[in-house]
């Protein structure tokens, strides 16, 4: 049986146009389609700068490092993400630190963040959590008052607008935006991601960060002896993006509005047919912000519906449904615990919230049969 999973690409015949133009040109890397991705990125998003890089874990490290995260430094982001967040801190020698999230939203809490800010906290990473925006104008304000950097982790969010009806990446509220375009996320490049800021001197930090800490800028060289010259002034990374993957990228970009409009159609679907079920809480959306919804989260009551969630996946997955699990809280995983000390108990809205999670299949490819197929054996779960 063909499974329907969580969430997968789509791509067509004309994305496959665009990426065999490039195949057959001059640049298959550091040519002319990266900075063209680029710049669409900054016409969507409205900022004045993005890098594009070779996925979303590279856009959060480099970030990082241009945030100058350092040993001793805390950085302060959300326990229900991907473990990507909380990587990049550490790959900086950095701590995380983890404050708890919002029941309704699953986004950090704002006056969690406050409560873990010290004289060692340099960086708050909030996380959009399935394309729902964090409350970014207290956190911005939060940033000003500690001189804190922000990087918006928005791996879910290209395409979500804030409650101000500005676009996710515009910068407004913090110093770098990151997204990802894996597979499964909104658009995608393969893999792929990239930084957006209104920072000029981050944006040459990231630049360089990208490409093994490299610049061949006139205004940077500490000198210029001729042509062949470049400085390497900070150790950077081979974090590039190619060329055949911004072209995709490019003609993802062109399809995001219909992507994120085919998503919300599909969530409304999934909640009008939920809201009546008692062991249901269909996500919760504020108002005022446009969701891109990565994600469908649905809060099941699993002792209610007389299921565990192994069984409830094992029974969809039996039917051709793909579920997954939304997050497990990042301080709970091994490495974790072993290694820094977080004990359970640190977050326990998070851990609450965890219990409950399961994403059901959302992605723009599905028609309105596989939506009425998902609910139908989703509702037929407690007839046992
Ligand atoms: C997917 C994801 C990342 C990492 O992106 P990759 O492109 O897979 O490296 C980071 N943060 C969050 C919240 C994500 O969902």
């Amino acid at each position: 049986m063909k499974i329907i999973p969580y969430s997968r690409q789509w791509v067509d015949s004309s994305d496959i146009r665009e990426v065999i133009k490039v195949l057959k040109s001059d640049w298959l890397t550091q040519g002319p389609k990266i900075k063209e991705f680029e710049d669409a990125l900054c016409k969507y998003t409205g900022v004045k700068y993005a890098v594009a890089v070779s996925s979303g874990t590279a856009a959060l490290h480099i970030s990082c490092l241009a945030a100058d995260i350092k040993r001793g430094d805390e950085v302060i982001t959300s326990p229900i993400t991907f473990v990507a967040s909380a990587n990049s801190i550490l790959y900086c020698g950095g701590t995380p630190v983890f404050a708890d999230i919002q029941k309704d939203t699953v986004n950090i809490d704002t006056e969690e963040i406050k409560k873990k800010i010290n004289p060692n906290t340099k960086v708050i990473i909030p996380v959009h959590f399935a394309g729902q925006p964090c409350n970014m104008s207290d956190i911005k304000k939060i940033a000003k008052e500690n001189r804190l950097y922000v990087i918006e982790d928005a791996a879910h969010a290209i395409g979500s607008r804030y409650s101000d009806g500005s676009t996710v990446g515009n910068c407004r509220y913090s110093d770098m935006t990151i997204f990802s375009f894996h597979p499964v996320k909104t658009i995608t490049t393969g893999e792929g991601g990239a930084i957006t800021t209104n920072d000029k001197m981050l944006y040459e930090k990231l630049i360089m960060l990208r490409s093994h800490g490299i610049t061949k800028n006139q205004m940077l060289l500490t000198k210029n002896p001729g042509p062949w010259y470049y400085e390497i002034q900070m150790l950077g990374f081979n974090y590039r993006i190619t060329d055949i993957q911004a072209a995709l990228g490019l003609s993802q970009l062109s399809k995001l509005d219909c992507f994120v409009k085919r998503r919300r159609e599909i969530v409304s679907e999934y909640n009008k047919a939920f809201s009546d079920i008692s062991w249901i809480r269909v996500p919760f959306e504020e108002k005022n912000v446009y969701s891109a919804f990565h994600l469908y989260t649905a809060l099941i009551d699993f002792e209610k519906l007389g299921l565990s969630r192994p069984q409830v996946m094992e029974k969809l997955k039996n039917n051709g449904i793909g579920t997954q699990v939304h997050y497990i809280p990042v301080y709970t995983q091994p490495y974790y615990k072993n290694n820094f000390n977080y004990k359970d108990g640190l977050c326990p809205i998070a851990e609450e919230y965890y219990k409950y999670a399961l994403s059901l299949p959302l992605h723009p490819s599905m028609g309105k049969k596989q939506v009425n197929y998902v609910i139908s054996v989703v509702k037929a779960l407690n007839n046992n």
